[in-house]
């Protein structure tokens, strides 16, 4: 595959900010400092393309947070009852082998249908950040839709036009209509320091489309794997609204890949889950699959919205006397 050439980040001057104090950031010859601070953004090979680097890998991240326990977890008979809607729906999409073939994604049936409805509600001026984005097939889908203006970020990765700490953003407030973040927050850190930043970067009735993995424990390097509940009590924190939740693949398929058996037998599984699933839903019905899905999958699917209300308050302050290390 050859490596995707980075956009400019000329579209995005205005919303660029310091990561470390939230100053807006001026550019200066080929990249941008901050004239608060003096954070200036380093220049990272990645794949013989030189990519903007946002990171500050030489200063310490210095974060207080506050937060109120304990969360109620989610209803279950609620869950079960209200969410599935996206991947239930009737309506044009791609199948996953489709849209892996088409854009180099594998952005499932769920989180086609939110981006569609985005795209009625907000069309192409829709602002979207794509966190995490690996290879940058995701916004080769979204362009297909007519979106504009979306950039590509990543810890490290050849279809980053610019590449960001996923706990200290380089975005202004209230920037993106929609943040995508597909199978990244297993590779966090700080999944809470994380979704804060999400929050603060999305519009107020902003969309949130996450996956993380909840099966494959020891794949790359991962350290929290996300449940339902905890999806639910990162977006409550962070005065976001689950608004639908959904397996992103069984249990079964997820199992035969990454513990017992090498890659090619996910067909096998994809098969297993299916008839599984079939006499679960002889037995139970639609409901009881939902509860099979609920108990165990390979990962879960979100989306989020947040409250138009915005931040009640601002629970974290980042960066803001940041050291060097020592
Ligand atoms: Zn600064």
């Amino acid at each position: 595959m050859t490596t995707p050439t980075p956009e400019p980040l000329a579209p995005w001057t205005d919303a660029l900010v310091c990561p470390l104090d939230r100053t807006q950031l001026v550019a200066e010859g080929a990249g941008w400092r901050c004239p608060a601070c003096g954070f200036a953004s380093a220049s990272t090979v990645v794949e013989g393309a030189a990519r903007p680097d946002f990171r500050a890998l030489d200063v310490a991240q210095d974060a207080a947070y506050t937060f109120r326990i304990p969360v109620a977890p989610l209803d279950r008979e609620a869950v079960a009852r209200d969410y599935f809607r996206a991947v239930n729906a009737d309506f044009p999409h791609f199948s996953r082998a489709e849209v892996r073939r088409q854009f180099g994604t594998k952005l499932d049936k769920g989180i086609q249908y939110y981006c569609q409805q985005l795209w009625r509600e907000r069309g192409a001026a829709a602002r979207i950040l794509d966190l995490g984005c690996g290879q940058g097939g995701n916004r080769r889908y979204l362009r297909s839709l007519g979106f504009e203006h979306v950039v590509t970020t990543d810890w490290i990765a050849p279809g980053a036009d610019m590449l960001v700490d996923a706990h200290r953003l380089p975005f202004a407030d209230a920037t993106f209509d929609l943040v995508i973040s597909t199978a990244v927050f297993e590779h966090l850190y700080n999944p809470y320091l994380a979704m804060h930043e999400i929050a603060r970067v999305s519009q107020p009735g902003g969309y949130f489309l996450g996956s993380a993995s909840f099966w494959e424990a020891w794949h790359g390097s991962s350290y929290f794997h996300l449940t339902p509940d905890g999806w639910h009590a990162l977006l409550s924190a962070n005065d976001m609204q689950l608004v639908d939740l959904w397996p992103g693949w069984g249990i079964i398929p997820a199992a035969l890949t990454h513990v017992l058996t090498p890659g090619y037998l996910r067909g096998v599984g994809y098969a297993l889950q299916s008839a599984v699933e079939a006499l679960y839903r002889l037995a139970l019905g639609e409901r009881g699959v939902r509860r099979l899905h609920l108990r165990a999958s390979g990962a879960y699917v979100v989306c989020g919205k947040k409250q138009i209300s915005g931040l009640a308050g601002e629970r974290i302050s980042s960066g803001r006397a940041a050291e060097h290390h020592k």
